[in-house]
C-alpha cells in the first residue's frame, strides 16, 4: 500500500511516499518558499535527487508539482494518482481529544481548527495540507497523526499544573507535550533492539534534541512524563527557546522593563536558548567556537548538558530506575560532544559511555554504552514520516 506522508507548514511541505508494510521509501522531497516569487521543489528517488525552481503560489500548486514528479515518465514511481492509497498528515496539536491516529472527517477538521489557538503556527498549516490533499487525492483515505497523542496516557499528576482547578476544567490548561511521533518511534525501535539483545526495555528515557528539544520518561511503552508542556518552550534548553524559566522573570520584563507580552513571548521563543546565549543558531558553530576558547559557547554547552542531566535524574526517579536512555534528532544523533557531556558523572545511575563507540556510530541504531554499564545508551535516528506511515497503515489494517 502506498502511503503519502505530508508535513505541511506555512510555506513548505515535506513529503514521503512510503510502501507499507515493506517500509520502502519510494520517493521523498520538500516544497519550499511557497507563495514567494521563486519557490523550490526537491524530489528524491533512491540516490537520485532533482531540484526545480519555479513559482508555486500555494499549497495546491505545490502538491500538483509533486505529483508531476511522482508520475514522471522517466523518474516517477507511480503511474497515476489513484496508486496513492492513503495520505498520512502530521498534525501538531490534538489537544485532549486525540490519543491515536484518526481518519479525517469534517468533524475532525473542525476540531483541528479549534485547536489552532493552542498551536497557532502549526495547526492552521496542517489543516491547509489536509484540505489540499483531499482535493488532489480524492480517492485516497486521509489520516491525521497527532504529535500530542503519545502523551495522552500520562497520569494526571504529571500533566496537571498546580494552578486553580478551574483553569483545567474550563480552559483545558495542562501539559500536552510535543515531538510525540519522534518519541514513540524511537521508543519502539529501542524496545525491539533491546529485546533482541536480551536487555530489559521497560524503563526508557528518550531525549529528542533538534531545534526543539524534549525528554520523555516511558514505562512499558507508555509516556509517564515529558518536558514540554502547554506550549513548546518548557524544559530543556533549545535552539532559540529558553526551556524552564522562573515565571517571575516574565513579570519582571513586563512590569519593570516595559516589555509587552508579545515581546516577552518573542524573547522566550525566538531569541533565547543556545542562540540567546551565544549568538549562533547551529550547534556545530557553537561547538567549534567553544573549542577555540569562546567562553559564552562553552557555557551554553555546559548549561545545555546540565539541564538534560537534571531531567534524566528526575525521570529515573519517575521510573524507579532506567534500562536505557535514547538520543535522537539532529543534535542527539550527531553531536558526540553533547552526548559525552550528558553522560559524564552519571555512574550513580549506571550510565557509562564508551567514548570510542560514541565517536564512531554504526549505521542505524548504535549502542554507545560501555560493556559494564547498567544502563544502555542508544543513538537512534528518528523517522517521524515512517512513524506516520506505520500508524496510518495500522489504522487502515484494523
Ligand atoms: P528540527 O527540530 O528542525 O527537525 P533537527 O532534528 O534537524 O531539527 O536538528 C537540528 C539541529 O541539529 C541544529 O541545531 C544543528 O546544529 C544540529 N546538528 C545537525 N548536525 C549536527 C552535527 N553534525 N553536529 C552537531 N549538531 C548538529
Amino acid at each position: 500500500m502506498n502511503i503519502l506522508v505530508i508535513n505541511s507548514g506555512s510555506s513548505s511541505i515535506k513529503y514521503q511516499l512510503i510502501d507499507m508494510p515493506s517500509e520502502i521509501v519510494k520517493a521523498s522531497g520538500l516544497i519550499e518558499r511557497i507563495g514567494e516569487s521563486i519557490s523550490k521543489i526537491t524530489y528524491k528517488k533512491s540516490e537520485e535527487k532533482i531540484t526545480a525552481e519555479l513559482p508555486i503560489e500555494n499549497h495546491e500548486k505545490g502538491l500538483s508539482e509533486m505529483n508531476r514528479f511522482l508520475m514522471h515518465a522517466e523518474f516517477g514511481v507511480i503511474n497515476n494518482i489513484n496508486e496513492i492509497h492513503a495520505v498520512g498528515h502530521r498534525v501538531v496539536h490534538g489537544g485532549k481529544d486525540f490519543s491515536g491516529t484518526v481518519e479525517i472527517t469534517d468533524e475532525i477538521k473542525e476540531k483541528i481548527k479549534s485547536l489552532s489557538v493552542l498551536a497557532p503556527l502549526h495547526n492552521p498549516n496542517n489543516l491547509i495540507g489536509i484540505e489540499v490533499a483531499e482535493k488532489i487525492f480524492p480517492k485516497a483515505k486521509q489520516l491525521g497523526v497527532f504529535d500530542t497523542a503519545f502523551f495522552q496516557e500520562m497520569p494526571e499528576k504529571a500533566f496537571r499544573y498546580a494552578i486553580p482547578n478551574s483553569f483545567f476544567v474550563e480552559h483545558d490548561i495542562r501539559v500536552y507535550g510535543f515531538h510525540g511521533t519522534s518519541h514513540k518511534f524511537v521508543c519502539e525501535q529501542a524496545i525491539s533492539f533491546l529485546s533482541e539483545h536480551k536487555w530489559p526495555s521497560r524503563k526508557l528515557i528518550t531525549i529528542h534534541l533538534g531545534n526543539g528539544c524534549s525528554i520523555t520518561a516511558i514505562k512499558d511503552g507508555i509516556a509517564l512524563d515529558h518536558s514540554l508542556g502547554f506550549g513548546p518552550s518548557n524544559g530543556l534548553i533549545m535552539g532559540t527557546r529558553s526551556g524552564d524559566i522562573d515565571q517571575s522573570v516574565i513579570f519582571y520584563l513586563i512590569d519593570q522593563l516595559g516589555y509587552s507580552p508579545q515581546e516577552v513571548n518573542n524573547v522566550i521563543q525566538k531569541q533565547s536558548g543556545m542562540f540567546g546565549l551565544t549568538g549562533y543558531y547551529d550547534l556545530r558553530d557553537i561547538q567549534e567556537k567553544a573549542k577555540s576558547g569562546d567562553k559564552h559557547c562553552q557555557l551554553a554547552l555546559d548549561m545545555n548538558a546540565y539541564r538534560i542531566k537534571k531531567f534524566i535524574g528526575a525521570y529515573a526517579s519517575v521510573l524507579n530506575g532506567v534500562d536505557a536512555i535514547v538520543f535522537t534528532a539532529g543534535i542527539g544523533e550527531n553531536s558526540s560532544i553533547i552526548r559525552q557531556m550528558v553522560c559524564q558523572e552519571m555512574q550513580y545511575l549506571g550510565i557509562k559511555l564508551n567514548t570510542a563507540k560514541n565517536e564512531n556510530l554504526q549505521n542505524g541504531i548504535s549502542d554507545i554504552s560501555s560493556d559494564d554499564a547498567k544502563v544502555k545508551i542508544l543513538v537512534i535516528p528518528t523517522n517521524e514520516e515512517l512513524e506516520i506511515a506505520k500508524q496510518s497503515y495500522g489504522l487502515l489494517s484494523e
